[in-house]
């Protein structure tokens, strides 16, 4: 409780600011009561801290971007990362202590600098008085980064939190509203997630404009889009480099927008998967994907790329189950891709969902590995059939460097769990050869061939040797 006076101290820093500063005569009894009600809809019980209620409050109050004399600042949003598996690890009550040591941690690291915030179930903000050079922010986040590295002692467990923050200026390049200071440092936030995995402070800047403009011209795009018409497949084979007989055939989601031209799909999927239009565009791509992998010999695997939203929601599991069964294809014909970050979105649901997925005699690969929260306890707790080593690790690869031993230890660690292992990414012999040199024989990549369309995924079937 002793933080709620600071913060209350802080707020009239901000509010001496604008207003005068004449005593209020006393309140009458009714009136105090009523006072302390407020009070206890602006903080938060677990933490003591001022609630995101407060938190937009005192943003609007201290944002006057239209007034000559409006005092920059900055705001924060920070994240813990993996939260959600803190408490599926260590229960409840043990979350609830962490979010309550964080919190009163970064109280005391900006401590009489800025307002600290509990904002959401594991998101912290803060409002930091500041100048229009960003020198204070900068100051500021080496303390934050240092106040929560330290580890917890909780019910005899050491245990290592780290926290993702994005950042916003009010002063970028003009003065903003309070709706963009937000919306800048939720994105620098997602970017800080998406880009640097644990750890990471991102502080929004021109690129990051430019971004967030793009992405938004697509989320335009997206909404009138005909996606049956718009959208298509490429495949890329996955290949035995033992014997050149293609594996499988990984589907590649591609979009022709009439009004933007060809889009990314990294772009597009990002944008679906926040606007939830990926609820509606994974089946469509699910029915096209099918559609041709029913042309290919059935020794051929199809392999297809799940999103986050697509594995945490069981009736989008069922949907897709559906449209499985109607194509007639054998379900052990089907490949499953997800990334770390779609699997840590709701663990638990994941789980489920993938051993649904997995009944009917469909497998599941782990993409990107390596990039993410990657640990061995994630990956035994996981139920998966293989995992797709990423192509960063792949592009750098020389025989006894850093890399080369990362993907040796991954193949052992493969092993002894018996999963099959892909390496992404491969673009010359070399690689082929050092990869197999490892123990690695399950190649994609442009060595073999970059993504292809239907019609030339027929051709290169009918080219490769039969295995
Ligand atoms: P991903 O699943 O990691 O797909 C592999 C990406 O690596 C593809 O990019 C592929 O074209 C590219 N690639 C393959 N071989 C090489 C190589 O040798 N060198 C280099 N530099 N790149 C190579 P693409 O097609 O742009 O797809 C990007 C990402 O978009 C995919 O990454 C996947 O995460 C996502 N994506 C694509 N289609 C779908 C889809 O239908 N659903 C979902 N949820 N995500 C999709
Ligand atoms: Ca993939
Ligand atoms: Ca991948």
């Amino acid at each position: 409780m002793l933080y709620l006076f600071e913060a209350y101290h802080l707020s009239s820093w901000f509010s001496s600011q604008k207003k005068d500063n004449t005593e209020s005569p006393p309140l009458p009894l009714l009136a105090i009561e009523k006072e302390i009600e407020q009070q206890a809809s602006c903080y938060d019980s677990t933490t003591g801290l001022a609630n995101r209620r407060q938190f937009f409050v005192d943003l609007q109050a201290v944002n006057s971007p239209y007034r000559d004399d409006s005092i920059p600042f900055s705001i924060g949003i920070i994240d813990i990362d993996g939260f959600k598996r803190i408490n599926e690890i260590y229960g409840h009550d043990v979350g609830d202590f962490i979010l309550d040591k964080i919190g009163h941690r970064l109280y005391l690291a900006l401590r009489h600098k800025a307002l600290v915030y509990r904002i959401g179930n594991d998101e912290f903000g803060f409002i930091l008085p500041g100048d229009k050079e960003n020198t204070i922010l900068n100051q500021e986040i080496a303390s934050i980064l240092d106040a929560i590295s330290h580890p917890i002692s909780a019910r005899n467990n050491q245990i290592v939190i780290s926290c993702s923050a994005g950042c916003a200026r009010s002063y970028f390049g003009t003065a903003n509203s309070t709706q963009q200071i937000f919306e800048h440092a939720d994105y620098a936030l997602y970017y800080a997630k998406e880009q640097g995995g644990q750890g990471q402070i991102v502080v929004f800047d021109v690129n990051h404009e430019l971004k967030l403009k793009e992405l938004a011209l697509i989320e335009r795009a997206l909404e009138k889009a005909d996606f049956d018409k718009e959208f298509f497949i490429q495949f890329q084979p996955i290949i035995d480099s033992r014997n050149g007989g293609i594996i499988t055939f990984e589907s590649l989601a591609r979009w022709d927008s009439p009004g933007l031209g060809r889009i990314a799909p990294d772009k597009f999927i990002q944008v679906a998967e926040q606007t939830g239009a990926i609820i509606r565009l994974t089946p469509i791509l699910f029915k096209k994907a099918l559609n041709e992998a029913k042309k290919w010999p059935h020794s051929i695997k199809l392999s297809f790329n799940l999103s986050a939203h697509d594995i945490s929601h069981e009736k989008q599991i069922n949907l897709l189950l559906d449209i499985l069964k109607q194509s007639n294809i054998d379900p052990e014909r089907i490949e499953f891709e997800l990334t770390e970050t779609a699997v840590m979105h709701n663990f638990a649901a994941a789980f489920d969902n993938v051993k649904k997925l997995q009944a009917v005699g469909a497998s599941i690969a782990l993409d990107d590995f390596g990039t993410g929260y990657s640990s061995l306890s994630h990956l035994q707790n996981f139920p998966l059939n293989k995992i797709k080593i990423d192509r960063s690790f792949v592009t750098n690869l020389e025989y006894n460097n850093r890399n080369y031993k990362i993907i040796k230890s991954i193949i052992i660690l493969c092993r002894e769990i018996g999963l099959d292992c892909v390496a992404e990414g491969v673009e010359d012999k070399e690689k082929v050869d050092l990869l197999a040199h490892l123990g690695v024989y399950l190649i994609q990549g442009y060595y073999y061939s970059s993504p292809l369309s239907a019609e030339s995924a027929q051709v290169y079937i009918r080219n490769r040797p039969r295995v």
